[in-house]
């Protein structure tokens, strides 16, 4: 096997690149300057930590964010690899043992802050180490076009050209406006890089503005929507963010928050509780989020309108990142882009700027904010909007958009709330969203043969319309209280006090609802998109499985002192409760499962699964049984 598989395999436990990927690996470990133009979440870090663990010298990775350095070394030491970060964050006893130990050899990987590059201490190791490669990470931070210009980020050049032999230069970042890549390219000097750039266009998010006027109920409104979920809300100011945090707290949710104005453990122990579930909702400002690769973030709301494009698609960008579908909602007001201005024309906090540069930082940014309005008012496609931002062609219609949904029509959806509600009732409310809109729709799914639902009275009911409708009036029953929903994994539909109403009172339900034509074609070919992309359902198979998988993946992380994803994420466990892995190589050909990980934890998730298995063999054969003297 290629070098470059193996050790995506072994140290990822993925089989196959992501789009650029392979490219810019290939580029890099031909001693060629690479350049990768990829969204959050793309698999940036990949590109550059496999060539490092391919090249024979030391790998340099700079990149501006403390705690996205501790999160990557983190990750990289749970994988088996040594690597070390050398940032403002250790004290100068730890930083001098980390460098002495980079001295001899033992780091294959070494994060550094830029302002570190040019001192004396860090010169003196760097003159007589084998480097082979420079990665910089979140490269944009080079140009004033950039959304977070650094000028330590120049010395970059300066520090490559001290070094006794010209390494291999890799650039990454996610923000793709022409002038910061023309900015990259020139003050970094790199030579004939080749400059891959992947698509924008996270398929799996939705995007909605909103203008109501009253932002804290529109909140709260959300919310409900999304209970038991995991979401961020971004607020524009810490005062906001402490406003919105009480406003939570007081309905009894399970939120935290996040901001630069909290001391520094509390911040820390609040970020835990977010990555680690312990709360299902962080109110933060845009201090929060660089570097957390909490993967099953369902929605991103801006309670405020953020400064630019870039932040916006960021920051919204942290939803979703398993591929499953997620929501970004922005809620607008005009006061929005007041207080912006007032930031963008107050903003001292780039010390290193000199009057000039400042001045046309400033210009630079106003005019980010104004095509961020323009989002805002447009009544285009929105997905549109921010994919030509940042230089995609589009087609002006993605529906998926609150845009491009707004045709809205109000329709009298009473006869399929009795449908609904009455199938549920007669399950005697035992199942969750897709095993009633299966019924409902007459399908012949392995679940409906094995509860044996082909003999509901319900069974065929509504099968004139689409299970996407079906699911939007499920759903709008839940946030009218005429449904419930349990929050565990499972989601098992429950009827309410209020069912009632509906099914014996005959009460009508209106609601407003996309044109079916323009919604239900658009959001199928959503979801094939997603499977083609290998993205797995979100409700398992196994659901019982999977909730016991993740109960002792939180327990190991727990153990461990780390984030659960980083044990492993929630589609490898979900994968594992589909294909119910028992062997060695079957536990290694699931998808997160890499060779340092399984011998860490994959003989106690195999044994559970062993365990689940022989169980549920024995559970089959019953109802087999009883058909038999049925029959
Ligand atoms: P970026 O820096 O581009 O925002 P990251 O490097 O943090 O993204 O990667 C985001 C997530 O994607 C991580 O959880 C990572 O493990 C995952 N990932 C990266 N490459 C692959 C791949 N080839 N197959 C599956 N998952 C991947
Ligand atoms: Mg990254």
């Amino acid at each position: 096997m290629e070098k470059k598989y193996e050790v995506l395999k072994r140290y990822y436990g993925y089989d196959t690149f992501r789009e650029g990927q392979e490219e810019l690996i290939d580029t890099l470990l031909a001693g060629e300057d690479a350049f990768g133009i990829m969204p959050t979440g793309a698999g940036k870090s990949l590109c550059y930590q496999i060539p490092a663990l391919i090249f024979r010298g030391i790998t340099l990775v700079i990149s501006p964010l403390i705690s996205l350095m501790k999160d990557q070394v983190a990750a990289l030491n749970q994988a088996g690899v040594y690597a070390a970060y050398l940032n403002s964050s250790l004290t100068q006893g730890q930083y001098f043992k980390a460098l002495e130990f980079a001295k001899t050899g033992k780091y294959k990987i070494i994060y550094v802050a830029p302002e570190r590059l040019l001192t004396e201490s860090f010169l003196s190791f760097a003159l007589q180490a084998d480097i082979s490669f420079v990665a910089v990470d979140e490269v944009h931070c080079v140009s004033q076009w950039g959304q977070d210009f650094r000028p330590s980020y120049l010395k970059i050049v300066e520090f490559v050209k001290r070094l006794p032999k010209r390494p291999v230069l890799g650039a990454f970042t996610a923000t793709a406006t022409q002038a910061v890549k023309d900015d990259v390219i020139r003050i970094l000097e790199l030579k004939k890089p080749r400059v891959v750039t992947t698509g924008f266009d996270r398929k799996n998010l939705s995007f909605e503005v909103r203008t109501g006027k009253d932002k804290q109920s529109e909140l709260l409104s959300i919310l409900r929507e999304h209970e038991g979920e995991s979401g961020v809300i971004y607020c524009i100011t810490r005062k906001l963010v402490e406003e919105v945090y009480e406003l939570l707290t007081a309905r009894g949710l399970s939120v935290t928050k996040y901001h630069a104005g909290l001391p520094d453990d509390e911040r820390r122990d609040n970020q835990d509780d977010f990555i680690y579930d312990r709360k299902k909702l962080m109110v933060a400002t845009n201090a929060f989020g660089m570097g957390i690769d909490k993967s099953d973030v369902r929605f991103v709301i801006h309670y405020n309108m953020p400064k630019n494009m870039e932040s916006y698609y960021q920051e919204a960008g942290r939803a979703g990142r398993d591929g499953d579908e997620a929501e970004c909602i922005l809620l607008f007001s005009a006061q929005d882009v007041r207080t912006n201005q007032f930031f963008i024309e107050n903003n001292r906090e780039n010390e290193e700027l000199s009057e000039v540069e400042l001045l046309e930082v400033i210009d630079k940014d106003k005019e980010r904010l104004r095509k961020m309005t323009n989002y805002c008012y447009t009544s285009d496609c929105l997905r549109g909007y921010m994919l030509s931002y940042f230089g995609e062609k589009t087609t002006g219609y993605c529906g998926n958009c609150s845009n491009c949904l707004k045709n809205y029509e109000e329709t009298d959806v009473s006869k399929y709330a009795r449908l609904i509600l009455g199938c549920i009732e007669e399950c005697r409310e035992k199942f969750g969203m897709t095993v009633i809109i299966d019924t409902l729709r007459g399908s012949q799914s392995e679940k409906i043969q094995k509860y044996r639902l082909q003999h509901n009275s319900y069974y065929g009911a509504a099968r004139d319309v689409s299970a996407d409708r079906l699911k939007q009036i499920m759903k709008h029953l839940i946030s009218e209280y005429y449904l419930a929903q349990t929050d565990d994994m499972y989601a098992v539909l429950k009827l309410t006090e209020h069912s009632y109403e509906i099914t014996v009172k005959g009460e009508q339900v209106l609601m407003k609802l996309p044109k079916e034509k323009e919604i239900v074609q658009p959001r199928v070919s959503l979801k094939q998109v997603n499977r083609k992309l290998g993205g797995v359902r979100a409700a398992s198979d196994n659901p019982m499985l999977y909730e016991e998988l993740r109960r002792l993946r939180n327990e190991t992380a727990r153990r461990m002192g780390v984030p659960a994803y980083v044990v492993f994420t929630d589609k490898t466990l979900q994968e594992m409760s589909m294909y119910l892995p028992v062997t060695r190589d079957e536990m290694l050909s699931i998808n997160g499962v890499a060779q340092a990980k399984y011998e860490k934890y994959g003989r106690d998730f195999m044994e559970m699964i062993a365990q689940y298995k022989e169980e549920h063999a024995r559970e089959h054969k019953k109802p087999q049984a009883k058909a038999r003297i049925k029959f």
